[in-house]
């Protein structure tokens, strides 16, 4: 019988994020306000109070300092800049001030007066005109947590305070949090808020870090420092393991590396069907320092670099010296095989941290990406030619996303013609002939296929969002994933669409979502006709495998008849027996 204090094993189902399974000792990262009270003290007392609230600034801006040193030497040090920007709100006279002075008037205690101080500061800051002032928002409250921590003697646990090896249990992270991991001391994580392809999903796929979200409220089901395994693959986590599970897991765990060591066999073979199609297998990254892994994994190019994650890993915009760097590191290594730069996807969900007061009640379809640029001609121009002066080599391409319509394009190529005539001027090189391409993800762009094909070199479609878009669904929303398909007949229509024109335009067209990342899309896809898939690193021996074992001539049969299908269900159902038949169910079931 099992004793009363005895904990059971419970598994929790939410979406697979990042494939992996890890085993380990859980780290609850709690981000709640927390309550302050207002408390009198008597007039003795005060001297003592502000001692206390300067005491605690000190230790405070100790406490960041260390934070960044840490940040500069596991990261770089642009990725620190932030805690540059939290210890200089520390210093800040007229807030530090206005907090002695209100303690003294006030006779409060030092915490419930800081409190009050900020949030009148951020009122100040959030209706301010200068974009840089309402960008500090964020920083501030960051700050006023940890200084309030110190104030109440409470152990303030941040992701940066993690040393040793954890799965990460939060209720939400963003982009910016996951950027900061390290994948030796964060084994995995597990959020209860999140979609399958939402950028956080996105960051941990490219970074080689398992997740699980969606989970809905296994945060509060959870403790800090228990076992737990977590299934990256599955979408599962299982609460205090018996010893059983942890031997299944571990067996598990083993499959899944030998897997891997096989399929890393095929890295330097092309991707290519057995009847001659050679489709362009190649990478998505965030940062230039994930070009290096997807190498590893035998990507043939940078299908798809995410440049915002400059911007978001770091506290302010990166200049156009920086810029230039980070573009020429990538294209230098990736030489002579492409990199497509994508000009800053901003919005949606990647603006977290940066927002300040910037609120949207629809973000994802809000000021994103080209949207932004284009209101931002300036800031754009800087990525622009920073772009520019990488392509001198010729193996540069440059990307817009969230093209709408062919007027959009053609203001976005207008800046582009600008920043160009700034080089000539200058007398700086650059590939005249630079290609420049655009994400196909929303819906009226596919439909919009001829017109845009005429306007532009390229096309990468993006399903990630082209699913939401086409679909109503909000691709990061874990209430709603179970409606988030990317096999709906209307989104493959698009996507064919999108292809065909192409074709008739004689335009090349590669997929950059991640639908590039899953194998049962992968004959579909080629039969539909894209010359190129691009994918997180980790997922390309696999996707290889299968384009080395299809025929096209059949893969375009397979695509007409899925083509055909009515409804999710049967275009579903036709593309798991068809797996099963080609590569067998035995195959699949070990890993998914
Ligand atoms: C997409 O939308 O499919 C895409 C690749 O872009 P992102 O995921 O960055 O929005
Ligand atoms: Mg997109």
């Amino acid at each position: 019988m099992r004793k009363p204090d005895e904990q059971v094993c419970v598994i929790y189902r939410g979406i697979p994020a990042s494939p992996g399974v890890v085993i380990g000792k859980v780290f609850l990262l709690n981000r709640e306000s927390i309550q302050v009270a207002e408390e009198k003290i008597e007039e003795n007392e005060v001297a003592k109070e502000i001692l206390k609230f300067k005491k605690a600034l000190n230790d405070t801006k100790e406490e960041v300092l260390k934070i960044k040193e840490k940040v500069a030497k596991r990261i770089d040090p642009d990725h620190a800049k932030i805690f540059e920007a939290q210890s200089m709100i520390l210093e800040d006279e007229l807030i530090n001030n206005a907090a002695v002075e209100k303690i003294k008037q006030s006779r409060s205690n030092a915490e419930f007066v800081y409190k009050k101080v900020i949030e009148q500061t951020i009122k100040t800051l959030s209706s301010s005109k200068d974009e840089y002032l309402r960008e500090r928002i964020i920083d501030i409250k960051e700050v006023a947590r940890r200084l309030i921590y110190n104030l109440l003697g409470i152990k303030h646990l941040t992701l940066e305070s993690i040393d040793s090896p954890v799965i990460l249990v939060a209720q939400s992270l963003s982009p910016g949090d996951v950027v900061h991991m390290k994948k030796e001391s964060i084994l995995g994580f597990a959020t209860d808020m999140g979609g399958g392809t939402s950028h956080v999903a996105l960051l941990a796929k490219s970074m080689g870090i398992p997740a699980v979200v969606g989970l809905k409220s296994f945060f509060s089901q959870i403790q800090d420092k228990q076992s737990i395994i977590l299934d990256g693959i599955k979408g599962e986590v299982i609460i205090c393991p018996d010893e059983h599970t942890l031997k299944e897991y571990e067996k598990r765990r083993r499959f899944i590396l030998q897997k891997a060591t096989e399929l890393s066999g095929l890295k330097s073979l092309p991707a290519e069907t057995s009847d001659g199609r050679k489709i362009e297998l190649s990478a998505n990254i965030e940062l230039p320092s994930d070009t290096d892994s997807a190498i590893e994994y035998g990507a043939e190019g940078i299908g798809l670099f995410r440049t915002e994650y400059l911007y978001i890993a770091r506290a302010d915009f990166p200049t156009e010296e920086e810029q230039h760097k980070a573009y020429l590191e990538v294209a230098e290594k990736v030489y002579p095989k492409s990199v497509i730069l994508r000009t800053f996807d901003l919005g949606g969900d990647k603006f977290d941290r940066h927002t300040g007061n910037l609120y949207e009640t629809n973000p994802f379809l809000g000021w994103r990406a080209i949207r932004a640029c284009l209101d931002l001609p300036e800031m754009f121009k800087v990525q622009l030619r920073a772009m520019l002066k990488a392509s001198a080599k010729k193996n540069v391409k440059i990307m817009f996303p969230m093209i709408s319509e062919v007027g959009e394009l053609q203001r976005a190529k207008t800046i582009l013609n600008e920043a160009k005539e700034e080089l000539r001027r200058k007398k700086i090189p650059f590939d005249e002939e630079i290609p420049v391409g655009i994400m196909v993800e929303i819906p009226s762009a596919a439909l919009a296929g001829d017109a845009l094909a005429k306007a532009c070199d390229f096309f990468s479609i993006g399903t990630n969002d082209l699913i939401q878009y086409t679909l109503a669904v909000d691709r990061g929303n874990e209430k709603i994933a179970h409606l988030y398909q990317g096999f709906h007949p209307a989104v493959l229509r698009l996507i064919k669409e999108t292809i065909d024109a192409a074709r008739r335009n004689g335009i090349w067209v590669g997929l950059c979502g991640e639908m590039a990342a899953d194998p049962q899309a992968t004959t579909l896809l080629v039969g539909m006709g894209v010359d190129e898939l691009s994918t997180s690193a980790m997922a390309i021996p696999e996707i290889k495998k299968i384009i080395r074992s299809i025929k096209f001539e059949d893969a375009k049969r397979h695509a007409q008849e899925v083509l055909k299908l009515p409804t999710i269900d049967d275009v579903k159902k036709f593309l798991i027996e068809d797996y099963a038949k080609r590569f067998g169910k035995e195959n699949k079931s070990k890993l998914m």
